[in-house]
């Protein structure tokens, strides 16, 4: 926990804290052992040192040296300790009260990144460390190191040069650095004597984050780490156009194709050939807009989920459309990766669709949809009522309109996903989904809920490779591994793509079957999941 924590300055703390201390109870002591001080029976340390005192001979007026030594000592230290506190990393005493009470309110700060002013903007992101906000230094300010962050980040836990609470820390140093010790000149004229990226901070680091939460989760000061590490990334990609090659591919098929899988927009509604969905156009009013993603459109795998999913939706009568071929990427993987241009091509591209359709009501069947149409499109005018897939089903489970009567027997776990737990709170809803299926038994993998643990997938990496250390998903299957349940449920198109690489690399496949949860429910209520009957893509 305390791994690459400043100890020196923790030791010159606890060695003043400890020297105020003695130079209080000696200075009481030293009374008690004057005589006559009423509050003698109150000071059992005290008046236990005075004891001391005593036998050494100092008693009565013999004391009163003592008591103006320790007087002093104690002043001093108090003293030395206000002097050392602003230059240490112990400021946190006075910053982490503001800090916590200038919180970012309504969406968290991961969840919600600021928009770039694309046209007026000086800077895009952040590579020194002034161009942060004074929210964001003030957030340097009151790290404690206490390390809670680093033992939660499933980027730091599986070997990755990633450690949330030094990126807080080395950005506090290059503050210093550039800022406080830089000559006065320095001080006011560009350039900066230092940059945070490559200076304080490596590029391995910030691309090794999967964005997924658990560092803000932990921080006692509520200090918000993803979107700085996320300005570093902006900076890299549009301003430096750094990042690594295989995301390139991705940005690049969202850009032309609208989808990081680089097939065709043509092929965008080929899942659903055969199952009577319609689109906005067919069926405008719909109580509805299914936005169904690139996952769901485009992954085999996910595909099904799609399938299943809608229909569970008719089953129960839901009044549904989908955008169809005016759907695209929601931008979450370029945001994330850097490149807020891309995403805010995309967003305003869906949201123009969403209008021109009249939607309100928007169901999202992958956690980064549903974040980013809940917390990030009214950035752009987009405001709807946005529902996961796992809250529908639960409300629909509860109405009575889906009735899930064939037993699934034995132990069920759940892979809480980082974006629709942490980042929006949503934990029961999939629970109780799982609960409503007879014979099932819901059991927790070590971490769960609010200490989930990512599956790898977050913050762009899906379309990266993951070349240092061990791979979260191997970790994450692990995990679930020991929980002994035969069945996993997740909630998002990248867990279950992660979970089932995962499984396989682990030749685990006897042990652990993976599906999305609406699947398990379509099982449960027809005895069958619906196949995929096309293959395009
Ligand atoms: S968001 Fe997740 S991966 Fe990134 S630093 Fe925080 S805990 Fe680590
Ligand atoms: S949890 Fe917060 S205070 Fe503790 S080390 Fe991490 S960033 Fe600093
Ligand atoms: S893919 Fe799933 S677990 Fe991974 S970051 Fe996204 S929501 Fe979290």
């Amino acid at each position: 926990q305390f791994q690459e924590s400043n100890e020196v300055d923790a030791l010159i703390i606890l060695g003043l804290i400890a020297t105020i201390m003695v130079g209080m109870l000696g200075q009481n002591a030293a009374r008690i052992a004057q005589g006559g001080d009423p509050s003698a029976s109150w000071r059992p340390v005290a008046s236990a040192i005075a004891r001391l005192f005593e036998s050494l001979g100092w008693l009565g007026t013999a004391a009163i040296a003592a008591h103006e030594a320790f007087y002093w000592i104690h002043v001093l230290a108090v003293l030395a300790f206000l002097v050392y506190i602003p230059s240490s990393k112990h400021l946190h005493i006075i910053v982490a009260i503001p800090n916590v009470f200038f919180r970012k309110l309504g969406p968290r700060a991961g969840a919600a990144l600021a928009p770039i002013d694309l046209e007026h903007a000086e800077h895009y992101g952040v590579n020194t460390v002034t161009q942060w906000s004074w929210k964001n230094l003030l957030d340097l300010y009151s790290c404690t190191e206490c390390g809670r962050c680093q033992e939660q980040c499933p980027a730091f836990l599986t070997g990755k040069p990633l450690n949330p609470k030094m990126i807080i820390v080395d950005a506090r140093e290059n503050l210093y650095k550039t800022v406080r010790d830089a000559p006065a000149e320095q001080r006011r004229d560009a350039p900066r004597p230092q940059t945070l990226i490559g200076d304080a901070i490596k590029e391995d680091e910030i691309w090794a984050c999967v964005a997924c939460g658990a560092c803000q989760q932990e921080c006692p000061v509520l200090i918000e780490h993803v979107p700085k590490i996320m300005d570093m990334r902006r900076s890299l990609v549009l301003e430096e156009s750094k990042f690594p090659k295989e995301a390139q591919g991705a940005l690049r098929s969202i850009e032309t194709q609208g989808n990081p899988y680089g097939l065709p927009r043509a092929q965008r509604t080929d899942w659903a050939q055969g199952l009577g969905v319609k689109t906005v156009e067919e069926h405008p009013g719909a109580e509805y807009l299914y936005f169904v993603g690139c996952a769901a459109s485009y992954d085999e795998a996910n595909r099904a989920v799609a399938r299943a999913f809608v229909r569970l939706l008719q089953k129960a009568g839901v009044d549904f459309a989908i955008l169809g071929s005016h759907e695209t990427c929601n931008g979450d993987p370029a945001r994330r990766i850097g490149n807020e241009y891309l995403y805010q091509t995309q967003a305003q591209q869906n949201i123009a669709a969403m209008t021109a359709a009249k939607v309100r009501k928007v169901i999202a069947s992958c956690p980064h949809c549903f974040n980013t149409i809940k917390n990030e499109f009214p950035q752009f005018g987009g405001n709807y009522e946005v529902v996961h897939h796992t809250q529908l089903l639960a409300s629909l489970v509860k109405e009575g309109r889906l009735r899930p009567s064939k037993a699934i027997d034995g132990r069920f776990t759940y892979h809480d996903s980082c974006y629709l737990g942490r980042w929006n709170d949503i934990y029961d809803p999939p629970r109780e989904v799982i609960e409503a299926i007879p014979g099932a038994k819901l059991v927790e993998i070590e971490r769960h809920r609010k200490r989930g643990f990512c599956c790898g997938a977050g913050g762009g990496r899906m379309w990266m490779e993951e070349k240092i250390g061990k791979r979260i998903n191997h970790e994450r299957v692990e995990q679930t591994l020991r929980t002994e349940a035969p069945r996993v449920a997740t909630a998002c198109p990248f867990c279950l793509t992660m979970f089932r690489d995962g499984i396989a690399a682990k030749g685990a496949e006897s042990r652990l079957q993976v599906k999305d949860l609406a699947q398990y429910l379509a099982e449960s209520i027809d005895g069958e999941a619906p196949r995929l009957t096309t293959t395009s893509g």
